[in-house]
């Protein structure tokens, strides 16, 4: 049997797995081999996104995300401009409903100055919310203007013809099944086998499964986490000019549902977060037994539950309930209607999980010989992709201590 040949062979072709093989790439000049499982690019987180490009506004001043996710939401402007992929640069408003939201607006405000957000601004009133969102209810608002919306499909698209542009490969229906270390290589089974001396795994949901097959015995566990949308009818799309988020909870930043409209022109209102019941869990009705036991067999999964029950509860709730679901909207925009909402699509997140419990909030790798394993790129890795991909291409290049 022939044995393929890479430089580099990167897992899954998602933006993370696109953008690493193009960083690893540009610095070493080698050729790089993505093998995606699915017959598609970006089939799955990166393909069921919200679409917003990020500013930075929610991130610790001096974290890894805060620095990843500038650098790489104007390198994420770029592309697009450079490669004709749509996007647009919308703005957006985060608006306190009341007055008690208004301390966590202002340390926003505080937050986004400190990661270098220039032009926030503070708006006063519903009158001077409403100049910017006319059907908004509110007390008080920021607005941040270097958030906007990207088509990230067509993002990915865009890397996939850099990499082969460069001599490197996307191969699709390629299910990485084995990971053997052979001497200085690794000698990687999927259809068929490839030998590589640097392997990186941007799996996604699936990630910590590839890093056991591996060897390695991961420290965080993957539990998906399903974010499901709705379209508003086109007679309510009107109601919103940009995008409208609420002041998040800072105990789980990505909860809350929002308004974006989109680069498609239409208006989604989402996610909300309830466990899936599969990485694929799209719905309900899809189900993994794996999946499902490797979530409830994960003393970290008990925990965040019973920590938790409430605001799970809530969120399940808002699933099964249209009407639920639109009430949490109306306290952003009152004229909305529960008929206003259409079912739309959803989200998987693969979302890492401690032993104690606690969501894993924070760009997270681990590193072995010839080898670096991506166990946890949240919210904002697409925005961050291209930033993300340069870091994880320099750590990986560099001599393991
Ligand atoms: C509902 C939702 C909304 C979000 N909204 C935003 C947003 O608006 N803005 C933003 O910046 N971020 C957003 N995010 C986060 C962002 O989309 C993700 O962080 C990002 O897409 C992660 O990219 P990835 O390449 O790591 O993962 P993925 O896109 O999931 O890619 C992983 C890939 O690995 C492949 N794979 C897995 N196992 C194997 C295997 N064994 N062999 C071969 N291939 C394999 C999978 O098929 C998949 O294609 C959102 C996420 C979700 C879920």
């Amino acid at each position: 049997m022939t044995v393929q040949l890479a430089d580099h062979v990167v897992i899954g072709a998602g933006i993370v797995g696109l953008a690493t093989a193009e960083a690893l790439q540009r610095a070493t000049g080698g050729r790089a081999l993505v093998l995606e499982m699915e017959g598609r690019v970006a089939p799955h987180q990166t393909g069921h996104n919200s679409g917003v490009l990020h500013s930075g506004l929610y991130y610790r001043p001096g974290s890894l995300k805060a620095r990843l996710c500038t650098e790489g939401r104007e390198a994420m402007v770029r592309l697009c401009e450079e490669e004709g992929v749509a996007f647009e640069r919308t703005g957006k408003l985060v608006v306190a409903v009341t007055d008690s939201e208004r301390p966590a607006l202002d340390e926003l405000a505080r937050r986004g100055e400190a990661n270098g957000l220039e032009g926030i601004q503070r708006l006063e009133g519903l009158e001077t919310l409403r100049e910017v969102e006319p059907a908004v209810a509110g007390c008080a608002g920021l607005w941040i203007p270097q958030t906007g919306i990207v088509d990230y499909v067509g993002a990915c698209r865009a890397l996939q013809r850099r990499i082969e542009a460069g001599g490197g490969r996307v191969e699709l229906r390629r299910r990485v099944t084995g990971l053997k270390r052979a001497g200085h290589a690794w000698r990687v089974e999927a259809e068929g086998a490839v030998e590589t001396p640097h392997l990186v795994n941007c799996a996604g949901a699936w990630s910590d499964r590839v890093a056991r097959l591996a060897g390695l015995e991961p420290k965080v566990r993957i539990v998906p986490f399903r974010g499901e949308y709705h379209l508003l009818a086109p007679e309510a799309a009107g109601l919103v000019r940009g995008l409208i988020y609420p002041v998040p909870d800072p105990r789980f930043p990505f909860l809350g549902v929002h308004l974006t409209r989109m680069v498609t022109g239409e208006v989604e209102a989402g996610p909300n977060a309830v466990l899936a019941l599969s990485r694929r869990g799209y719905r309900w009705t899809d189900v993994s037994l794996r999946d499902l036991a490797s979530t409830l067999s994960y003393p970290g999964a008990w925990r965040l539950f019973a920590r938790h029950a409430a605001t799970g509860l809530g969120e399940i709730h808002r699933s099964l309930s249209r009407r639920a679901f639109a009430r949490a909207l109306r306290r952003l925009v009152p004229a909305l209607r529960d008929e206003h909402l259409l079912p739309a699509g959803s989200g998987v997140r693969a979302q890492a999980l401690g032993p104690d419990g606690k969501l894993l909030d924070d760009f997270a790798f681990e590193r072995a010989p010839g080898a670096l394993h991506v166990l946890c790129a949240p919210s904002p890795a697409a925005t961050a992709s291209l930033a993300i991909g340069e870091e994880i291409a320099r750590v990986a290049l560099e001599p393991l201590g």
